[in-house]
């Protein structure tokens, strides 16, 4: 029998960050050491407390469904923190998800329809294009890369870029995969338009912790964003807690009660103690999180003169734990061969819709890190 699968799965190709991690596992799994600075997500263990928060949950038999929203506690913990952030919800606002992956997917099923224009800033992450054509979206697109990876100067394009026909608009900061952190200058032009074209915004602020000394501003703070913005976050990047898939959107109730019809038809809720220990992660990690954080800073600045003394010159970030390196016009190639001659496993910057560059993550120890360029320089793939 031959099944006849639905356009919305065949417009898409399985994520490429993840589709390289596993090549690079399977690599691992025949026996040869590859450096894998493909996926994004810490080597670092999840915090022990946190660990400990979930042992102890599941221990106080919170092992059953939850609230499909999610539990009080943790939407009431995820309503403070994003008021620290100065942006005005409470938990009515907030739907938790496991992964912000899930959140993301929520929200594009909820606003767009066959047609609608989605406007993606370039390189983007690779799931937002996915989702938005699983959806029936149209994209359209501006590219940063002519501008170091920065959005203040590439205003302008943005502006040509989107209409009254633009129904969504992502940002991403800091970014995946640039490591970019958007000025406040530029996100108060993103303001601008998304209130003369009456667009709405995804602010996806999954690296929000993870900056270098510089201040991240949330875009729903701005002036006429509140009720345009929909806030993104998780868990996965700045506590480690990848595989525990806990991650939430906030955004105003009308989208909360629409969303939440696909969440409780879907996945019904996340995952009942992960949600409690997703509560011991937002109230007591701050430490593990400036120690992660600074071991990141530390291992991008390493990274950066690493490149530098071969002579490439990467444009550095003040966030998240990525790095675009300009590679041949053929990134696919490029990485192909690196992970194939020198086993440095890599993401070409075409999945994130900017051929010429490679992503690389630098979540990794730095002896790793140190490994993967030499062995890039010794295959000539710095020359
Ligand atoms: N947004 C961005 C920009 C990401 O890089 C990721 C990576 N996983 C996600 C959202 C989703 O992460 P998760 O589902 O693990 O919360
Ligand atoms: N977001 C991470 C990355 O870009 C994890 C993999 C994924 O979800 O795409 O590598």
């Amino acid at each position: 029998m031959t099944m006849d699968f639905a356009s919305r799965v065949q417009r898409v190709e399985p994520s490429a960050t993840l589709a390289i991690s596993n090549l690079a596992a399977e690599l691992e799994a025949d026996g040869v050491d590859v450096v894998d600075l493909s996926v994004g997500e810490p080597d670092f263990d999840t915090p022990e407390n946190v660990k400990q928060a979930g042992i102890d949950a599941m221990e106080a038999g919170h092992t059953g469904y939850t609230t499909s929203n999610g539990i009080p506690e943790l939407r009431e913990a995820i309503a403070t923190k994003l008021q620290d952030d100065g942006l005005d919800y409470g938990p009515e606002n907030v739907i938790v998800t496991p992964g912000g992956k899930q959140a993301l997917f929520e929200i594009f099923m909820s606003l767009i329809d066959d047609g609608d224009e989605v406007c993606l800033l370039d390189p983007a992450w690779v799931s937002y294009e996915a989702m938005v054509k699983m959806a029936g979206g149209t994209l359209s697109r501006v590219d940063l890369s002519p501008y170091d990876f920065q959005l203040e100067p590439a205003l302008d394009d943005l502006a040509e870029a989107v209409s009254d026909d633009t129904e969504l608009l992502v940002v991403n900061s800091p970014s995946n995969p640039t490591g970019a952190v958007y000025s406040d200058d530029a996100l108060e032009g993103v303001r601008d338009l998304a209130v003369e074209h009456d667009i709405t915004v995804i602010s996806d602020e999954i690296y929000k912790e993870i900056t270098y000394g510089v201040e991240h501003t949330s875009l729903g703070t701005l002036d006429g964003m509140a009720d345009r913005t929909l806030t993104l976050n998780g868990f996965s990047k700045a506590y480690a807690m990848t595989g525990w898939r806990l991650g939430y959107f906030a955004g105003p109730e009308e989208l909360v009660d629409q969303a939440g019809k696909l969440h409780s038809h879907s996945v019904s809720c996340a995952v009942n103690f992960v949600q409690h220990a997703g509560v011991e992660a937002l109230e007591n990690t701050d430490e593990s999180v400036v120690e992660m954080r600074d071991a990141f800073e530390e291992r991008r600045d390493m990274l950066a003169d690493l490149f530098a003394d071969h002579g490439v010159d990467v444009p550095v970030g003040d966030g998240a734990f990525y790095m675009m390196l300009p590679v041949d016009d053929d990134d696919q190639a490029w990485c192909e061969g690196a992970i194939e001659d020198a086993h440095v496993a890599t993401v070409p910057g075409s999945a994130f819709g900017t051929p010429g560059y490679a992503r690389l993550s630098y979540a990794a120890s730095k002896e790793r890190l140190q490994e993967g360029v030499e062995r890039l320089a010794e295959h000539g793939y710095l020359d």
